[in-house]
């Protein structure tokens, strides 16, 4: 197997919270990886030390060979990212942030303008390529980010909720693009709570809680004899046991 990423020990604490407790993963190249959780769980944190743009307190992160936080140059120009609450050059358009962030990445200007034009289509932002950035919608935003990502045809792409706040049309033209990206040999990475999701679209799997990863590996050998990935899930992470609201008596019935 070709390791794409590679983490060793990592660990993060904010004040009392840890937040990743000591994580050890080898995520194969070539595939599409999901990276489950529940709220809180350290997925974004996880994905912030891997990519950069977080220190982590202990460990290490190879990507594609070359360690994040001795090697940072080398290792941003072979990945893309898409972080969670991606803030964007409002007052640009959509074909002006990609032509600012194809050549922050080094491209030849025609190069940029022909990629740009391609993904615009793509992803349905053709229309929209000369609104500021300021006025796009949730899913604009997540499409424009994605482009933006994609530009410099990263070996490994990190994307944080990638469909969140995404309609379906907009879910399943992202979904066509990474397809696509992955059958030609790159890396997908993305963290989701939704399963139906992960399930469909990916090969490999890592199921994280409470800052430590509870299993990985092939999505069929984590969902093991579990009907669904969901239910897998749900038995991982302990939440069978959860209250499914019988407590709150109060709520409903009419009484107020
Ligand atoms: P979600 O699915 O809700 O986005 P997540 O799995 O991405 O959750 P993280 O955002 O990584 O989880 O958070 C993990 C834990 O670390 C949480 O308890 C969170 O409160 C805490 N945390 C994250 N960032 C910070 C920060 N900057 N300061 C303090 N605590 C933080």
């Amino acid at each position: 197997m070709t390791v794409a990423v590679r983490i060793h020990g990592l660990w993060k604490r904010f004040g009392e919270q840890i937040a990743v407790a000591g994580i050890d993963l080898e995520l194969p190249a070539g595939q599409f990886i999901g990276l489950v959780g529940p709220n809180g769980a350290g997925k974004t944190t996880t994905l912030s030390m891997v990519t950069g743009l977080l220190r982590p307190d202990q460990g290490t992160v190879e990507v594609v060979g070359h360690d994040v936080w001795r090697d940072p140059t080398e290792v941003k120009a072979r990945i893309g990212v898409l972080p969670e609450g991606l803030r964007l050059f409002e007052r640009l358009s959509g074909r002006e942030l990609l032509a600012y962030t194809g050549r922050l990445r080094g491209l030849p200007g025609a190069e940029v303008d022909k990629r740009a034009t391609q993904l615009l289509d793509v992803l349905d932002l053709a229309g929209a390529q000369h609104k500021l950035v300021v006025d796009y919608s949730t899913g604009m935003r997540k499409k424009i980010g994605l482009a933006a990502a994609l530009l410099h045809n990263p070996e490994v792409l990190f994307l944080d909720e990638p469909f969140e706040g995404v309609d379906p049309i907009s879910a399943q033209t992202i979904r066509g693009v990474l397809e696509r990206y992955t059958a030609s040999g790159a890396t997908v990475v993305f963290s989701s709570h939704v399963m139906e999701l992960v399930e469909s679209l990916c090969d490999w799997v890592a199921v994280m809680a409470a800052g430590r990863i509870r299993a990985h590996g092939p999505l069929a050998e984590v969902r093991g004899a579990a009907p669904s990935l969901q239910q897998a899930f749900l038995e991982l992470v302990g939440a069978n046991g959860r209250t499914t609201g019988s407590d709150l008596d109060w709520l409903g019935g009419g009484a107020r």
